[in-house]
């Protein structure tokens, strides 16, 4: 076994300040482990949230990245399910408590003693954990999934979070052939919204603040597209829908979106507004309609999702990166700039 002693990454050292280039520790690769050389790693809002403390209890130096890509260049003794040379990806998890009733459903990122994230997180010894803006990362194999040949590795890796975060939504509430789907929010999970809603068959709207992404959202598989600052678009739309996926953290006015559904239609949040919303549930009563949510995705459905997507031809829009620009591509993130995902090309670490 290789003791790693230290592997080069982005970190932020404080809150606040900006990400810059160091070293961090990584465990020798234990027996059910194996060691990913990461080649590209994707820029999620989230880990601009937790590198700024946006959330609290940040721990630093703190190395972002949870839609991580890359190669097995070693694998401990006991390891059965991935190989040398195996393409794989890892996501928001690298483990969890495997015993509650969650984890044995592979239904992980809503495990009763919590999951342990890919990076601001403690593992297990009390170590901390760091993520995918990084060259190397070590894993526990059963918290590391297959990406198919077919995907190229940097429009794969947002798929670990951008994608997984929308599959599973739309599979829950079975977008699908005859469903009417729209997807509020344009942005990196937005437009994976698009792309997998088109491609499980269901008939995809966006509902996106202005019309200034109209061109892209049609030619990504949306057939409409409307813009929610024209308070025209909630009349035209008035019990449209089946299932309404909001991928924004904007605070919504969600008795208007939930006026756009059908009876027994949902209305389901990946993006979640800091402060509470207050609600009439009429909004609700009236159409026995449903106002839910929706975290990531387990092992098995992310390695589902990774394969459908292979099957169907669908990557991530990406804008590839060097690690220099990790900084400038945060602010470009914050400001909605971003066509739809940085990815870091972990080659320039
Ligand atoms: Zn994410
Ligand atoms: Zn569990």
């Amino acid at each position: 076994m290789t003791a790693l002693s230290a592997v080069a990454a982005y970190a932020a050292p404080s809150a606040k300040a900006p990400l810059e280039r160091t070293t961090v520790p990584r465990r020798e690769v234990g027996e059910h482990d194996i060691l990913i050389e990461i080649k590209y790693s994707g820029i999620c809002h989230s880990d601009i949230h937790q590198a700024q403390d946006g959330w609290g209890e940040g721990i630093y130096p703190m190395v972002p990245g949870h839609e991580i890509a890359g190669v097995v260049v070693e694998t401990g003794s006991g390891v059965t399910r991935h190989a040398l040379g195996d393409r794989v990806g890892v996501g928001c998890f690298v483990d969890s408590c495997r015993t509650c009733e969650y984890c044995k459903q592979g239904l992980e990122q809503y495990c009763v003693e919590g999951m342990t994230g890919t990076y601001n997180a403690l593992d297990r010894n009390g170590e901390p954990t760091y993520g995918g803006y990084s060259t190397h990362i070590v894993v526990d194999e059963n918290y590391v999934v297959r990406i198919p040949d077919a995907l190229a590795l940097d429009v794969a890796a947002p798929l670990l979070c951008a994608g997984i975060t929308t599959y599973s939504p739309l599979r829950h509430w079975r977008a699908g052939p005859g469903k009417k789907v729209a997807v509020v929010g344009m942005g990196g999970l937005g437009h994976m919204g698009v792309k997998i809603a088109r491609a499980l068959g269901a008939e995809v709207t966006v509902l996106s603040r202005t019309l200034a992404k109209k061109q892209q959202g049609i030619e990504l598989g949306a057939e409409r597209y409307y813009a929610t600052s024209d308070p025209k678009t909630f009349e035209d739309l008035a019990g449209t829908f089946d299932l309404i996926l909001s991928t924004v953290s904007a605070p919504l006015d969600f008795g208007a979106y939930l006026s756009l559904l059908k009876v027994d239609g949902a209305l389901v949040n990946v993006g979640a507004p800091e402060e509470p919303v207050s609600l009439n549930l009429f909004s609700v009563i009236a159409g026995r309609k449903t106002l839910a949510g929706s975290m990531i995705g387990g092992i098995p459905e992310t390695q589902e999702m990774l394969d459908f997507c292979a099957d169907h031809g669908i990557g991530a829009t990406i804008e590839l990166i060097r690690a220099e620009e990790i900084n400038e591509a945060y602010e470009r993130v914050a400001a909605g700039d971003v066509r739809y995902r940085c990815v870091i090309d972990a080659s320039t670490i």
